[in-house]
C-alpha cells in the first residue's frame, strides 16, 4: 500500500516535470539549438517582414559614360527605394558578355525583376528566358531587347526623336547636301530613329532638293569615332557639305569638332538628342542647331514604378505595343521635345535640368533669355 503510494507520487512527479519542460519549450534539437528561439525567430517583428518582403530590382546598365545614363541610373534608384524596393546596380561598360553575366549574377542573387539597358538588344536576349526560368519578369529600359519574349519596353518614342532631329534641320538647311550619321549599329533605337529621320528626308530626296553624300553608323555611339568619321567625310567631299543629320549628341560633340578644325562649326547645321549639358552650350552658342530632350526624370521614375508592378503581379498600365521580331511588347512610349535656341529657357531649364548659368556661361549676359 505504501509501495504503491510511493509509485504514484513518481508518475506524478515525472509528468508533471515533463508537462513543464515542454510547456517552456527548452527541449534540445539535435544541432543544440532550442526549439524556443527557432520559434522566435519565425515571429519576426514588422521591419524584419518588411525586410525579407522587399522587393530586389537588378538594373542592368550597358554604360554609364554618358551624362544622361547617370540621371536615369539615380533618378531610377531615387523612385524604386521610395517605393520600398531595393536596388543592385550593374554597368557593363559596353561589353555584351560583361552584362550577360552581371544579369546572371543578378538572376543568382534573387531579384524580383530585372530591367535592362542593353548594350546590344539581339545579344541579351537570350538572359530573358533565362530569368523566365527563375520567375523574373524583364523590362527593357530606353533600348529594346529584340527576338526575345520581354516583359515591358519603356522608352521615348525614338521614330519621333529622328523625324524631330531631321525636320529641324531640314527647316534650317531645305536643299543641299546632307551627311547621315547614324548611332551605334547594335542599338535598335539607332534603327529606330534613322527610321524617323527618313520619313522627313526621303520626299526631299526624292525631289532632289538634298542629295546624301555620305552614311555612316557610329561604334558605340562614342564621340571619337564621330570626329573621324566627320574628318573622313569632310575630306571625300571637299568639305562641301551643309547639314548633318546626328543621331546624338555625343557623336554631335564629336562631329562638330571636325567642323570646327575646318571653320565650319556654326555654318554646317547639324542635330542630336539627349540635351547633355555641352550639346545645349552649343546650341545657343550657334555650333548645333537642335537637340532633343527625354527628360529623363520621367522614364526613370516611369520605369521605377512599372518595375515595382512588375514584381508584385500588379496590372501595368502601357501606351502602346512594339514588336521586337518576335512578339509585340507592351509598351509605355514617352514624348521627347525637340529643344533650339528659341525654347531652351522653356524646357531644358525651366524644367531645372540645366541651370541657366550653365547652359549661357559662354554666352554674353545681355543675350541670355528674360526669366
Ligand atoms: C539613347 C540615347 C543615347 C544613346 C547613347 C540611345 O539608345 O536613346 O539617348 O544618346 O543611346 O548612349
Amino acid at each position: 500500500m505504501l509501495m504503491s503510494k510511493g509509485w504514484k507520487a513518481v508518475v506524478i512527479l515525472s509528468v508533471f516535470l515533463l508537462l513543464l519542460a515542454s510547456l517552456a519549450g527548452c527541449a534540445k534539437t539535435p544541432t543544440g539549438e532550442s526549439q524556443g528561439s527557432q520559434n522566435q525567430s519565425a515571429q519576426q517583428t514588422p521591419q524584419q517582414t518588411a525586410q525579407s518582403e522587399k522587393i530586389r530590382i537588378g538594373l542592368s546598365m550597358d554604360d554609364l559614360r554618358l551624362e544622361r545614363w547617370q540621371r536615369d541610373r539615380d533618378y531610377f534608384v531615387e523612385k524604386a527605394e521610395e517605393l520600398g524596393a531595393e536596388v543592385l546596380v550593374q554597368s557593363a561598360n559596353g561589353d555584351d558578355q560583361t552584362q550577360l553575366s552581371q544579369c546572371e549574377n543578378l538572376i543568382a542573387q534573387g531579384v524580383n525583376v530585372l530591367v535592362i539597358i542593353p548594350h546590344n538588344g539581339d545579344a541579351m536576349a537570350p538572359i530573358v528566358e533565362e530569368a523566365h526560368k527563375s520567375g523574373v519578369k524583364v523590362i527593357a529600359y530606353d533600348r529594346l531587347i529584340t527576338n526575345s519574349d520581354v516583359d515591358y519596353y519603356i522608352s521615348f518614342d525614338n521614330v519621333k526623336v529622328g523625324e524631330l532631329q531631321a525636320q529641324a534641320i531640314v527647316e534650317k538647311v531645305p536643299s543641299g547636301n546632307y551627311f547621315l550619321m547614324g548611332g551605334s549599329p547594335t542599338d535598335n533605337n539607332a534603327k529606330l530613329l534613322r527610321e524617323g529621320q527618313m520619313k522627313v528626308l526621303q520626299p526631299l530626296i526624292d525631289k532632289g532638293d538634298i542629295k546624301v553624300v555620305g552614311d555612316q553608323w557610329v561604334k558605340d555611339w562614342l564621340a571619337e569615332e564621330a570626329l573621324k568619321i566627320m574628318e573622313n567625310a569632310l575630306t571625300a567631299n571637299k568639305n562641301k557639305i551643309d547639314a548633318v543629320v546626328a543621331s546624338n549628341d555625343s557623336t554631335a560633340g564629336g562631329a562638330i569638332q571636325a567642323l570646327a578644325a575646318q571653320k565650319l562649326a556654326g555654318k554646317v547645321a547639324i542635330s542630336g538628342q539627349d540635351a547633355d549639358l555641352a550639346a545645349c552650350q552649343r546650341v545657343v552658342e550657334g555650333t548645333q542647331t537642335v537637340t532633343v530632350y527625354k527628360p529623363i526624370k520621367l522614364i526613370a521614375t516611369k520605369a521605377a514604378e512599372l518595375a515595382v508592378a512588375a514584381a508584385k503581379n500588379e496590372k501595368v498600365e502601357t501606351n502602346g505595343a512594339t514588336n521586337n521580331g518576335k512578339i509585340d511588347v507592351p509598351s509605355v512610349l514617352l514624348t521627347p521635345i525637340p529643344v533650339s535656341k528659341d525654347n531652351m529657357a522653356e524646357t531644358v531649364i525651366k524644367d531645372g535640368f540645366h541651370k541657366l548659368e550653365e547652359v549661357y556661361k559662354n554666352v554674353p549676359k545681355d543675350q541670355w533669355p528674360k526669366t
